[in-house]
């Protein structure tokens, strides 16, 4: 069994750490801020054997350098930001990664930057999605297009319904409020904005999801939903078009 540990970072980013105590590697998907990731690490007596960054974006890649110094961890990202940012190697669709002897699938999933991707462990089905789907939300379309981000929202939803799902945000009670605008009849969402809310009351983590309970919930995996596309107005859009209108009202939307 591996351990996993989820650390917030800087405002509200996630890292997330795995750790296999057979093989004793560790594996750090991004790298928002230095100190809290080494706190771990120290606490833990682990040795950083592996980065994998999912998109070029500083909050998800400024502690990379301190963070690969300490053990000379090996660093992997996307194959369009290798030059810029500066990886071991890079990585594009269908790449395979071995760690601890399991096999990381990469799966592009471009819109939020054009570099975006997606890494999935299918031993484990653990997906860690980075800013493209979050708990009840999906990343803001920065360099790419709303069908191109579409397709990406897809690639994640083929995946294993029980895929336990990590984002590299903490936006859910900002996401909940927001999607009962767009899904006001839908019970699992209201029941789930509920215990949302009372969970960032709290101030505890809504990372990460299972894809089912995103697939009942999340609105922009809901788009051939017909009370959505009623509520809408929009019966007769595809389904890129009324993803589209999703995220383009969440963009204005404030709450
Ligand atoms: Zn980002």
């Amino acid at each position: 069994m591996i351990e996993i540990v989820l650390i917030p970072c800087l405002s509200d980013n996630y890292a997330v750490l795995l750790h296999d105590p057979q093989s004793l590697q560790t594996l750090l998907i991004d790298a928002p801020e230095v100190s809290p990731i080494i706190d771990c690490l120290d606490e833990k007596g682990w040795r950083l054997t592996d980065i994998l960054i999912t998109h070029h974006h500083f909050d998800h890649v400024q502690g990379l350098p301190s963070l690969k110094s300490r053990d000379n961890a090996c660093v992997r990202g996307p194959n369009m930001s290798k030059a810029e940012i500066g990886y071991d190697y890079g990585v594009s669709e269908g790449s395979s990664v071995q760690w601890s002897g399991r096999n990381i699938i990469v799966i592009e999933t471009p819109g939020h930057t054009l570099d975006h991707v997606t890494y999935f462990i299918a031993s484990e089905k653990l997906a860690f999605c980075g800013d493209t789907m979050f708990t009840l939300g999906c990343g803001r379309i920065f360099e790419g297009t709303p069908d191109m981000m579409w397709n990406s929202m897809m690639k994640i939803a083929s995946l294993p319904s029980d895929t336990i799902c990590y984002s590299g945000h903490e936006y859910t009670g900002s996401n909940a409020r927001f999607a009962v605008t767009i899904d006001p009849e839908n019970q699992s969402l209201l029941d789930l904005a509920k215990s949302v809310s009372e969970k960032r009351s709290a101030n505890l983590p809504t990372v990460p999801t299972i894809l089912a309970t995103e697939l009942k919930t999340n609105p922009y995996l809901r788009t051939d939903d017909e009370e959505i596309r009623n509520h809408l107005n929009l019966q007769n859009a595809t389904d890129a078009e009324v993803f589209a209108e999703i995220r383009r009202r969440k963009d204005n939307f404030s709450g």
